[in-house]
């Protein structure tokens, strides 16, 4: 089947204002099976358009917390009833199982859309005590009032529970929204906004934008009706996006890129930690920004463990996601699967040593072998730059200091994890680490109540939980004079 995505603005479809198109191609055939509208900055100026009335005594504008968070409430069981559709359609536009985004990324959207239905009746204000005004009393209390349009530019790893995570918070603060999924990725995106329309969501509050981040992304971010850029995303782009919207004072939160580190300890629980970094190196191919691709193992079970994993790699059965007993598809584009050997390659040529994998020439389709490095040190590029893809970087230390070290030495800090028994020295490097996000004994839980975000190059900006909404909010305060 042919799919012809266009933008959904305003309640309806789309072609970009000039035409042109992009073409969707399967990570598994190379065959395009598609195109999306490549949109322009046309197409921006009206989706923000509906978006900006919206908020500017449109039917949204009137709606308070509860009638919010009941819409938010429906959306939840819509997508909750299509979910087995929205999970195929990330997984076939990247090449990944099904399996993942069914017990993941979907479950975690539709928590997500519940947590916030509850979150859009409770963002309170203030009542602050104050010394007066010039000596006679005031009353002052603060309203939290929605930051405005926000322009939502979203990668294609894990497409509809990113986007959620943006959308739910956003619509329960009471903003409308302009997404800009990725090129590799749009069907979610719009399949969710048809979703809303479903659930009653006026027209013109969720819009997607489809096409390239240097038009459609860039046009959000230089729009005088965008009050709000939120960003996941590399940090190249994250970069030039705070450059762009700070010069025009928009709010920006930026969820980047991540090189996280696996400490094990000597320990842990060997099975556990095994399964564990397995996980984090291989789930959707290892193009999660939490990907556990620093494993730093104590030196007395290093030999043993780098040859578990090496074993755990090996057994992986890659290949086609819709066939029976495939584990692992293909990395989700030419670009990712050329960047992905580049960095094997690397790898080898500074003097690591592979345990496993390496440098991939399928025949067809842009499958990479699941890859282990041993004898490398922490100033390697495998071990510093975030590769996303199945590739694990097995460094050893002697100490707890040394493995803090280590794990501090990076310019990421999204996540990590701490694999120990040890309970005292689990709190200790976990409170040592400098990361947004720790597991004990945990590689990445992720859940709707809890902040996500990072530290250093991995971001600004926290996603998730009550503060997540609280993020989409001015606080306007008024104080008014009380004359005795
Ligand atoms: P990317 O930066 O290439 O693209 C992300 C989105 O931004 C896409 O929609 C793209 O079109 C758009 N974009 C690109 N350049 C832009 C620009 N100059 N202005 C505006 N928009 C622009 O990233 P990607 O390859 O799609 O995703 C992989 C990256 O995302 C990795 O670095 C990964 O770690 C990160 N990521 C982070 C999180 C997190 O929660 N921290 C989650 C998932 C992915």
């Amino acid at each position: 089947m042919t799919e012809h995505l266009n933008h959904f603005i305003e309640g309806a479809s789309f072609e970009a204002s000039d035409g042109r198109r992009i073409n969707l191609v399967n990570p598994v055939t190379e065959q395009v099976y598609g195109s999306s509208a490549q949109g322009t900055t046309e197409d921006v100026d009206r989706a923000v358009a509906a978006a900006h009335r919206q908020l500017e005594g449109g039917a949204w504008s009137q709606l308070d917390g509860a009638q919010r968070g009941q819409l938010l409430s429906k959306l939840a069981d819509l997508v909750e009833r299509d979910t087995e559709l929205l999970a195929d359609m990330d997984a076939n536009a990247i090449g990944r199982s099904p399996i993942e985004p069914r017990r993941m990324d979907l479950p975690n959207a539709i928590a997500n859309l519940r947590a916030a239905a509850g979150w859009a009746n409770q963002l309170e204000g203030r009542t602050i005590p104050t010394g007066g005004y010039f000596g006679t009393k005031t009353l002052s209390y603060t309203v939290r009032e929605p930051v405005g349009v926000v322009g939502a530019i979203v990668p294609w790893n894990s497409p509809l529970m990113i986007t959620v995570w943006k959308l739910a918070a956003l619509l329960a603060a009471g903003c409308t929204v302009v997404i800009k999924p990725s090129e590799e990725t749009p069907q979610s995106a719009l399949h969710l906004a048809v979703l809303a329309q479903e659930a009653g969501f006026p027209d013109g509050v969720i819009n997607v934008v489809t096409g390239y981040g240097n038009e459609v992304g860039r046009a959000l971010c230089e729009h005088p009706h965008v009050a709000k850029i939120s960003f996941t995303g590399s940090p190249e782009a994250g970069r030039e996006i705070q450059r762009t919207a700070g010069v025009l004072f928009k709010r920006v939160a930026l969820e980047l890129g991540g090189k996280s580190p696996q400490i094990v300890f000597d320990d842990a629980s060997f099975d556990d930690a095994l399964r564990g970094c397995a996980l984090g190196l291989f789930a959707n191919q290892g193009q999660v920004c939490a990907a556990g691709s620093r494993i730093l193992v104590h030196r007395s079970i290093a030999d043993r463990f780098g040859a578990a994993l090496a074993d755990a790699a090996q057994t992986v059965n890659v290949g086609d996601p819709r066939q029976p007993g495939v584990q692992m598809g293909p990395v989700a584009k030419k670009a990712q699967f050329d960047r992905v050997n580049r960095y094997i390659q690397l790898g080898i040529d500074q003097g690591a040593s592979l345990l496993a994998g390496g440098v991939s020439t399928p025949e067809r389709g842009w499958f990479v072998r699941p890859t282990i490095f041993t004898n490398a040190n922490n100033t390697m590029a495998i071990a510093q730059d975030e590769i996303f893809g199945p590739v694990g970087t097995l460094i050893t230390f002697d100490s707890e200091e040394e493995a803090i070290a280590l794990a501090n030495d990076s310019s990421y800090g999204l996540a990590a994890t701490v694999w120990t028994t040890d309970l005292v020295r689990a709190h200790r490097v976990a409170a040592a680490v400098k990361a947004g996000a720790v597991g004990i004994n945990c590689w990445s839980p992720l859940d709707a109540n809890l902040p996500w975000g990072g530290v250093k190059t991995s971001g600004i900006g926290r996603e998730g939980g009550f503060a997540g909404a609280v993020a989409y909010t001015e606080e306007k305060v008024i104080t008014v004079l009380l004359p005795s």
